[in-house]
């Protein structure tokens, strides 16, 4: 089979396209026919040997897919062969069949496509453990959606939407802040305008957003936090601008501020909270409140291609590859 093979950690350069032996599915695991690949950040950061968690090499990437199920281990029920479901966590998913333990597969409402499919899980869970459990957003509250055009970003806005929330879309240019309004964002700006804290702050009403999910990082954190109301809270779920930002936590007090982290590959080892995001989201993904929105597709040869437009910013929802 083909697959997206890595020996040495960089940038696109590193990234070959290779002939692998088909995997066998272990005890406990299933082979997929992978149908579509989604690009996370997490992806670009692993290849370069710059994620959270250490890159172990040689690696074949791609941690979030979609796929049928064409082969099941020892001990695994539950599951049809040729039924789609999708995969989160891990490696492997760049390449025409992938095997994943059983405990990273999820259901797949009917109603999507393998494109969106696998747009749907790390963002949609992420943007599910911001909002809800760690941001504990309420029904009228107003949230701060950054990068509001990217995967993460679409997928905030449909679930704050779906939770009743007020929605304020920042994104870097006019064509992203239409694809904001475009999935129901109250309000639109642009995240490089001049006094955005005071426009945010108007927009919500005067006193200041509830909330701010917090992607982009940099000096910009700064504003994040000027722009929420009493008891507000930042969720700080990324850095995609891959610079520093500062904060002295006695600017927390004023306002009883919170800054709260969140990291996917945490939330997922809590059953409870799963358990949740999962009632939640295959009811907004089945009754249509929500849909992953896919971008730009590639091959997977032009997976270096697909890194480089995600770095450029100049894709809008989820970038797939199809092996
Ligand atoms: P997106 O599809 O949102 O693409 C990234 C967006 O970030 C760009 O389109 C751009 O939007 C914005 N951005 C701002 N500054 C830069 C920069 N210097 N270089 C590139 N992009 C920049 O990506 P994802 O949905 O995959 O991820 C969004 C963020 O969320 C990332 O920081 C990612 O690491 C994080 N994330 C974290 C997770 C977690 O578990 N904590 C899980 C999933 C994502 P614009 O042009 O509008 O500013």
């Amino acid at each position: 089979m083909r697959a997206l093979f890595i020996e040495q950690l960089g940038g696109p350069e590193v990234l070959q396209v290779r002939e692998l032996p088909l995997p066998l599915p272990r005890a406990g695991e299933v082979r997929l026919k992978v149908e579509a690949v989604g690009i996370n950040f997490a992806d670009i950061l692993t290849v370069r040997g710059e994620y959270l968690t250490r890159t172990r090499l040689p690696l074949v990437p791609g941690m979030e897919y979609a796929g049928t199920v064409e082969a099941l281990g020892e001990g695994v029920s539950g599951l049809q062969l040729g039924q789609r479901v999708a995969a989160l966590g891990g490696s492997g998913g760049l390449a025409e069949y992938a095997t994943v333990p059983v405990t990273s597969v999820l259901p797949v409402p009917p109603n999507l496509s393998a494109r969106e499919a696998a747009a749907f899980p790390v963002s949609f869970y992420t943007a599910y453990f911001s909002l809800a459990t760690l941001g504990q957003a309420r029904e009228g509250e107003t949230v701060v959606v950054q990068a509001a055009a990217g995967a993460l970003g679409t997928a905030s806005i449909q679930l704050a939407k779906a939770m009743g929330l007020q929605v304020i879309a920042l994104a870097s240019s006019e064509e992203k802040l239409q694809v904001a309004r475009s999935l129901g964002a109250d309000h639109a700006f642009l995240s490089g305008q001049k006094d955005l804290v005071a426009t945010v702050k108007a927009a919500a009403g005067g006193n200041g957003a509830n909330l701010v999910l917090e992607v982009v990082g940099g000096a910009g954190f700064q504003d994040s936090l000027a722009m929420l109301a009493f008891r507000g809270r930042v969720v700080v779920i990324g850095a995609a601008s891959q610079e520093a930002s500062s904060m002295r936590p006695v600017e927390l007090m004023k306002k009883n501020l919170s800054v709260i982290g969140m990291w996917l590959t945490s939330m997922m080892g809590d059953a409870n909270a799963m358990r949740e995001a999962n009632a939640f989201l295959s009811s907004v993904l089945e009754n249509g409140q929500a849909r992953p929105q896919v971008g730009q597709v590639f091959t997977l040869e032009q997976t270096g291609e697909a890194f480089e437009f995600i770095m450029s910013r100049a894709s809008t929802g989820k970038v797939i590859i199809e092996p």
